[in-house]
């Protein structure tokens, strides 16, 4: 008697079978109404039965299985049959003989006769149990860290704001005493201004350590001019090197492209720490600032000092935090020791490094090398403080200028709005973003000082507000933007809404007298 095709199709399976016994994996088959018709040892052992042949005839309900799980299978099982097509990596669940729960991760293909016809389904199936709990591990440890880190960067910015705000109170109070005293009470007033600005450098300097090491410094890539860049730090140390009558050169050893693309903030943060330690630890002589970029684009920055130098036995300790050669107490030199362990987080953040070499007593060579490349012109954003900067800088401000102040902490308002008016500015201050949508009119004011941090309304809604109220009306007011926790992202974030400069709470004299000659001269 002939036999059918169906018939000829389970008497190969033999072939196939001891094959199947010896893979790992979990193996069975079934037919077009999911009864099993087999399956390998491996599967065999996992539901108990003491060999593979038990489980011919029996279905997904005579398992130990649950009912939702046989269902799910069974659902699977006439899919893959009806649509014809293999169901890869599926996860499925099951319970085990032991009541143990194992997650699955299954195939399913459809099996044809010879004339195509569905007649079955094989399954094959691994258990990613372990690997499942480990996923799950994982994902609980970094959620863990992540609310940690968040809980750590909000106590920072809260940190930041509660112990800015009094510090700025005590500066900008001792600014004012120190225009309007005289005699020993001036020096009192002088003295209470130095210590509350040392200690608000120093609590900058410990942030910047925190941000550091939770990684919280995102250093975001620029096109920037880097003589620019140069000319900023020289013209910033010009009266320490005049009182301490050394000369600051910087010598182009390369041709240098007008525009580099690479951090532009890492970079400034990076010469200001080693130029300032070249100009306090210099006493006579230089301070020179080569430069090189090589073909390769490889930018080195070498700031050379003949200054009091520093011991071999020293060199490598010095980029550790809080390490200070000459300490505090012997009052020589002011610091706390973090400037080159920023430098040194920095450079390796924009993939550089950084050496010292010294001898003690002839002076100091601190080399940077970074990687850059070749940038392209600014965006326009940049190019608009350029321009202003270019202008004719000059300190008197011919006219009154009107100014808007948003900011709604009482002692802050009270103090800027003293600061402002006491170099030239007629004030008007609002607490909050609301008030500033009812008062605010293109040309009423010509500059605004813009608290990022306000209860209601945020400050960067506040700018793209004024912005949209000037469009078309010829107006472009200067805002600038005051936050107690100034990050990269808050930078950026406040520029694309709108604002000219972004300033690191307190505002001190000289920055708000810059800002005058910058916006209004
Ligand atoms: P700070 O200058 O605030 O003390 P730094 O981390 O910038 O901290 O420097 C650490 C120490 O390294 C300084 O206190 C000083 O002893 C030494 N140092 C750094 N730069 C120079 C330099 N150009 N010349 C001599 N000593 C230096």
């Amino acid at each position: 008697m002939a036999i059918t095709e169906e018939q000829r199709f389970w008497l190969e399976r033999d072939f196939v079978l001891e094959l199947l016994k010896q893979l790992p994996s979990y193996v069975f088959w079934k037919n077009k109404d999911s009864v099993y018709l087999g399956c390998n040892e491996t599967f065999a052992q996992s539901l108990g039965l003491s060999s593979s042949d038990e489980i011919v005839g029996k279905t997904d309900y005579d398992l130990p299985t649950t009912k939702e799980e046989s269902d799910a299978f069974r659902a699977d099982d006439q899919q893959v049959m009806n649509s014809r097509k293999s169901k890869l990596n599926i996860e499925e669940h099951q319970t085990l003989p032991t009541g143990e729960k194992v997650v699955l991760l299954t195939s399913k293909v459809p099996l044809l006769d010879k004339e195509n016809h569905v007649i079955g389904v094989l399954g094959i199936y691994s258990d990613i149990t372990k690997r499942k709990e480990d996923e799950e591990e994982l994902r609980k440890a970094k959620e863990a860290a992540e609310i940690a880190s968040l809980a750590k960067s909000e106590f920072l910015a809260n940190m930041s704001h509660d112990v800015k705000t009094p510090l700025s109170g005590i500066i900008g109070i001792a600014e004012l005493l120190t225009c309007r005293l005289k005699g020993e009470d001036l020096k009192f007033a002088q003295t209470l201004l130095s210590s509350g600005r040392q200690l608000l450098s120093f609590f900058d300097n410990c942030l910047e350590i925190f941000k550091l090491e939770s990684g919280d410094i995102t250093l975001l890539t620029d096109h920037f001019s880097l003589k620019e860049v140069l000319a900023e730090i020289s013209h910033l140390f010009q009266p320490a090197v005049m009182a301490k009558k050394l000369t600051l050169n910087i010598i182009y050893h390369d041709p240098i492209p007008d525009y580099l693309l690479g951090s532009r903030a890492g970079l400034y943060r990076v010469l200001l720490n080693l130029v300032g330690n070249a100009v306090k630890f210099t006493h006579e002589g230089f301070v020179t600032i080569h430069v090189h970029l090589n073909k390769e684009s490889i930018l080195t920055l070498i700031v050379e000092d003949t200054g009091i130098g520093i011991a071999q036995n020293k060199q490598e300790i010095i980029f550790e935090r809080f390490t200070r050669l000459i300490p505090s107490y012997k009052g020589t030199y002011e610091g706390n020791g973090i400037g080159l362990y920023i430098v040194q987080k920095f450079v390796n953040t924009m993939q550089g490094e950084v050496h010292v070499k010294s001898e003690e007593g002839k002076g100091s060579e601190f080399t940077v090398v970074l990687p850059v490349q070749i940038g392209e012109h600014p965006s326009t954003t940049e190019k608009k403080l350029e321009d202003t900067r270019t202008q004719n800088i000059n300190s008197s401000i011919n006219k009154l200028a009107k100014i808007l102040l948003v900011e709604d902490n009482t002692v802050a308002q009270w103090m800027q709005s003293a600061l402002l008016s006491s170099i030239g500015g007629q004030v008007e201050v609002v607490d909050s973003g609301e008030k500033v949508l009812e008062v605010f009119q293109p040309g009423k004011y010509d500059l605004v000082f813009l608290d990022l941090g306000l209860p209601g309304i945020q400050g960067d809604v506040v700018s793209r507000f004024i912005r949209k109220k000037e469009k078309g009306s010829g107006y472009h007011v200067p805002i600038i933007a005051l936050t107690a926790h100034k990050t990269e992202n808050i930078n950026r974030h406040s520029l694309d809404a709108g604002v000219d400069e972004v300033f690191s709470k307190p505002l001190l004299r000289e920055q708000i007298n810059q800002i005058m000659d910058d916006y209004l001269a």
